[in-house]
Order: C-alpha cells, then sequence, then structure tokens
C-alpha cells in the first residue's frame, strides 16, 4: 500500500513538526494531519488492542502515572506510539482518498514508512534530545502543568522529579535521536536562527512540491485595495510582504483554496487553520469562483488570476454584491 499524496513528517518533540505540517497544508491548499490527529478515530478503542492508549482513561490516581518506574514509562510510551499507528494507519485510506496533499505529523515508524510511504514523502525533523527534558515542564499546557503540580505535591517532590526527568530522559535520549538521524530519510535539526518561512522552503524542496501559493479566493480582491490596514501589526506586515511579492512576481502559480491560505498565516482570527468567520469568507470564495468561472483547487499565475478579479468582479460592478458587508468595505469604495 503507498500513499502517493501523503507527506509524513517524523522527528523528536521541540524540533517543530506541527508547525511545520500546518504551514505546508495551508500553503499547499493540503489537509493537516496534526500533532495527535489519531484522537479523531471516530470508534470507541477496544481495550484489549488498545491498552496504551486506553491506560490513561482507566486511570483511578495520576500518582499512579507519575510514579511508575522510568523503564515502565518508556515501555508504556512505545505502546502508545504503536497503538497511534495502527490508528493513523486505518484512517489515512480514507483522508487520501479526498484527492488532496495530506500532511502528516506522525507516530508511524521509519520502518513502515519505508514500506507505505511514496519515495521522497518521508521528512525527519530533529532538536536537540537534552531540550524535550529540560523544557518539558515549560510548556504551558494544561496536562503538563497538572503533572508538574502533581509532582511537587509528593512526599519527595526532588526524588519524583527525578524519577519522571530519568523516564523522559529514556524516550529522548540520544540512540532514538541517533535512529532517526540515520534512518535514511532527509533531515531538518531545529535552528531557532532560522524563519518558519525559511523551513517552510526546506521542507517544500526536500518533498518535491512547487512553490505554489495557495489563496482564498475572496483575497484576490482584498490584494487590489490592500492599503497597510489589517487586523494586527504582525498580520497588516505579512500581508503587505505577500502582496509585495506577487506584485513583482506576478508569474507565480496560486492554487485557489477555500480554507486557510498564506494570508491567513498569520491572522488573529486563524484559530487552528479555521477562519473565526469561515462562514461569511466562505460565501466571499464561493462567490469569487463563480464570478470567475473558476473552481477551488484551480491553479493559474498570480497575474491571470487578478486580471479575471478586475474584469469580471471589480469592472463588473460586482463587487458590494459580494462582499459588501465586509468590516473593510470602506477601503475597498475608491
Ligand atoms: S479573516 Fe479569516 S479569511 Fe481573512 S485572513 Fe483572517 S483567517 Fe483568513
Amino acid at each position: 500500500m503507498q500513499f502517493d499524496n501523503a507527506y509524513f513528517i517524523i522527528g523528536n518533540a521541540y524540533a517543530g513538526k506541527s508547525t511545520l505540517a500546518r504551514l505546508l497544508a495551508e500553503r499547499h491548499g493540503g489537509i493537516l494531519c496534526g500533532e495527535n490527529w489519531h484522537d479523531s478515530y471516530p470508534e470507541p478503542l477496544d481495550a484489549a488492542e488498545f491498552p496504551a492508549l486506553l491506560y490513561t482513561r482507566d486511570l483511578k490516581d495520576w500518582r499512579a502515572f507519575i510514579r511508575r518506574s522510568p523503564k515502565d514509562y518508556e515501555a508504556w510510551y512505545d505502546a502508545v506510539s504503536r497503538e497511534c499507528e495502527i490508528l493513523e494507519l486505518r484512517m489515512l485510506p480514507e483522508i487520501c482518498k479526498r484527492g488532496k496533499p495530506v500532511f502528516v505529523d506522525t507516530n508511524i515508524s521509519t520502518e513502515t514508512l519505508r514500506r507505505i510511504a511514496a519515495p521522497g514523502h518521508v521528512l525527519v525533523m530533529l532538536a536537540d534530545p537534552s531540550i524535550s527534558v529540560q523544557r518539558f515542564f515549560e510548556r504551558p499546557d494544561a496536562d503538563k502543568q497538572f503533572l508538574y503540580r502533581l509532582i511537587q505535591s509528593e512526599p519527595d517532590p526532588k526524588a519524583a522529579m527525578e524519577n519522571y526527568r530519568q523516564g523522559l530522559m529514556r524516550i529522548h535520549s540520544q540512540a532514538r535521536y541517533d535512529r532517526l538521524l540515520h534512518a535514511g530519510f532527509p533531515v531538518i535539526l531545529r535552528d531557532e536562527t532560522r524563519a518558519a518561512e525559511e523551513t517552510l522552503a526546506l521542507a517544500e524542496r526536500i518533498f518535491g512540491l512547487k512553490a505554489c501559493v495557495s489563496l482564498r479566493p475572496h483575497h484576490g480582491m482584498c490584494f487590489q485595495f490592500y492599503a497597510g490596514k489589517g487586523y494586527s501589526a504582525e498580520f497588516t506586515d505579512h500581508i503587505g510582504r505577500v502582496v509585495r511579492a506577487l506584485s513583482d512576481n506576478p508569474q507565480t502559480p496560486v492554487r485557489l483554496t477555500c480554507s486557510a491560505d498564506v494570508v491567513c498565516e498569520h491572522c488573529p482570527n486563524n484559530i487552528g487553520g479555521v477562519c473565526k468567520t469561515a462562514d461569511k469568507v466562505s460565501r466571499y470564495d464561493a462567490a469569487v469562483l463563480d464570478a470567475c468561472d473558476l473552481c477551488d483547487g484551480d491553479e493559474l499565475p498570480y497575474a491571470a488570476f487578478s486580471a479575471q478579479v478586475r474584469e469580471r468582479i471589480l469592472d463588473a460592478g460586482l463587487r458590494r454584491s459580494i462582499c459588501g458587508d465586509c468590516e473593510w468595505d470602506a477601503l475597498c469604495t475608491r
């Protein structure tokens, strides 16, 4: 079995896998299978088949969780990974059938990936393993902070923390890092001086993805009136960069996508890849596609798309009927 349209990202913690998977999905109009996406498996899990995944569900006292020996912690972690792989492999065929690129932040083992992934569709991302141990409790996640408080409330918090740290050191060991590093797949090492866009470009080269910019159809209208205003300073800077890049390189191919796009990447209204005003912007997108006689997923040079928007919508006097209820409408009345 091969998942030709799936791109798999594996690696260790803090390497940036989930951020990269999200950016790739947004940039290439793809489907995101983000961190812990197996949680969306639609069927109830059988306790005999998934004992590790159900361990925490059936736990009576979380002290048992933090008091496990480092060896037991590691064994449980490995069992969870194996069970996640089973779920992912059950869910992927249906997702891949949708015909879009699928970006998977995955638990699937390198052995299985060699069998199921298309050539060039696996990327390893790695961070120094000591970061994962040192920074484990720095993350604001509620579950990590809960564990931290639990450890601190143990009769001997120092010993309890050391026991937990030893478990973390096992699952983030140098040996595991080296195995991934030398698994035979391309590797991107964590580099805090590298911008997310640069990591994205590296991954695109590794995966052989065409430098195609994903664009919500209605943003083709917004771009015609861009005046340096937006929902936040970061967002305004970002949209300015996108508009300039496309204006300077009008032959850049764009893929029209009725979901989060290159513009949405830095928008405060983008909540986990979904726009806060999804109903409204989807209506705008559909109307632009209809007016320009285009479809979701169509690819064409930016110049051609922009010209269609001008001729068929702006020059035809249709703009207000499409997005007249937008809060920025006054900016576009020129
Ligand atoms: S408002 Fe919605 S559609 Fe517009 S840029 Fe923000 S997230 Fe994207």
